[in-house]
Formats: structure tokens, C-alpha cells, sequence
């Protein structure tokens, strides 16, 4: 957890991004995002709860959590040289074969599958979008539609499929350009990337008030 604090930046970030997703919420309550009829079912009968409280219906994005291997912002080429890159996302170790589990409720918008995300998935809830990198299994078109396939973990995720919050989408894997077992995962809120240590942190002191999930 040390990351979440070593800038003041990302906090005053976060109070942003936290707000911003009261509007969210609010025009998914509102239905006006279409999203209303697949909402869990608690969010349906508690409304006023969850606007207190907008973040307890989000889920740590992977099982077996082992450690943060490199966050969000300039780094090092993590594949040597003097380069430095900007890293959009946050690295979340765990071993291979790991299950990741859906942040958001959302709709899947995009199969990944290149020489640098390697099989990934795009999912879409409201204004953000959650990208999920270096995933096991391949990519395969059936009739024109794109699936993700891990046959011996059991999955398979269409283009077009609406995921509920803590759905298993994949596991860890090593596609891609990574050089160790990782989740990239990369938020973005109305186009823009945002730290997504910065939400697992609002999430965390959310969802601390509650009783905690075992994920954490
Ligand atoms: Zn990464």
C-alpha cells in the first residue's frame, strides 16, 4: 500500500475522480445509462446507501494478490535501456493462472489482442473504461464476434457481454510484453487515465466502514 501515499497529488485526484463518480451513479440509478435493469439487486432497494457509499459494489480486480510491481506514472522501460516510459496503468502481481475479477459493472467493448497488452479486454460502465492486460488464453472469432478463450480456466467472454462486479474475466497470464506474472490494469474516466491506485484506495477506506470483502 505504500504507492497510495507517497504523492499528495493523487489524493486530491482522487477526490475528483470520487465525485465524479457520484454523477455516475446517479445517472445509472436514474437508468439514463441503460444500465439500470442489470444493476446487483442490492443497488436497486438501496439507493441512498449506495450514494453514501459509491464504492462497495466495486471489486479488487484479482485474486491472490501478492504485491504492486510497478505503478502508474514515468518509469524505467521495464525492458531495459536508459528510455523512460509513462506507464498508464497499475501492475498487480499474483501468480500465473490467477482468476481477475470484473472492477465494475460493465459492458465488454473490446477483445485485446497485440504485441504489448497481449490478450486483454476493454469494458466500458458509464464514463469509464477498465482495461485488463498480459491475460491467458487467445483471442477467436465465432460468426463474426470476437471471444476471449481460457479453455482449462473455464472462460469465455464475448465482445458485447455485460459483466457484473466481481465476475472472474480471465487469469493472469504472460501475453504480451511483460516479463513477469501481472495484471496491467488501466482505468480511464471520460477518456482521461486516471491512477487506478488512487480508486483501489477510495475503494479500500469505502468499503473499510463495511465489513471487508475477502478479497482483501
Ligand atoms: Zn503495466
Amino acid at each position: 500500500m505504500q504507492e497510495f501515499s507517497s504523492s499528495r497529488s493523487p489524493f486530491l485526484r482522487a477526490t475528483l475522480v470520487a465525485g465524479s463518480l457520484f454523477a455516475v451513479f446517479a445517472s445509472l440509478s436514474a437508468g439514463s445509462a441503460g444500465a439500470q435493469t442489470s444493476l446487483p439487486a442490492q443497488s436497486r432497494y438501496q439507493p441512498a446507501a449506495n450514494m453514501a457509499n459509491p464504492w462497495q459494489w466495486a471489486s479488487f480486480p484479482v485474486e491472490n494478490f501478492r504485491g504492486y510491481s510497478s505503478g502508474f506514472g514515468y518509469r524505467q522501460s521495464p525492458m531495459g535501456g536508459p528510455s523512460q516510459e509513462f506507464h498508464y496503468g497499475l501492475d498487480i502481481a499474483a501468480p500465473e493462472g490467477s482468476y481477475i475479477r470484473n472492477w465494475w459493472q460493465g459492458e465488454v467493448v473490446e477483445i485485446i489482442n497485440d504485441a504489448r497488452c497481449g490478450v486483454g479486454l476493454a469494458i466500458q460502465s458509464g464514463d469509464w473504461e477498465h482495461i485488463y492486460c498480459h491475460m491467458k488464453g487467445s483471442v477467436e472469432s465465432h460468426r463474426g464476434t470476437l471471444y476471449l478463450v481460457d479453455r482449462s480456466g473455464g472462460l469465455q467472454i464475448r465482445k458485447g457481454q455485460v459483466v457484473a462486479a466481481g465476475t472472474r474475466i480471465g487469469r493472469v497470464g504472460m501475453s504480451g510484453r511483460t516479463n513477469g506474472p501481472h495484471l496491467h490494469w488501466g482505468l480511464k474516466y471520460g477518456g482521461q487515465w486516471v491512477d487506478p491506485a488512487v480508486i483501489l484506495r477510495a475503494m479500500y477506506d469505502s468499503q473499510r466502514q463495511r465489513s471487508l470483502p475477502s478479497s482483501w
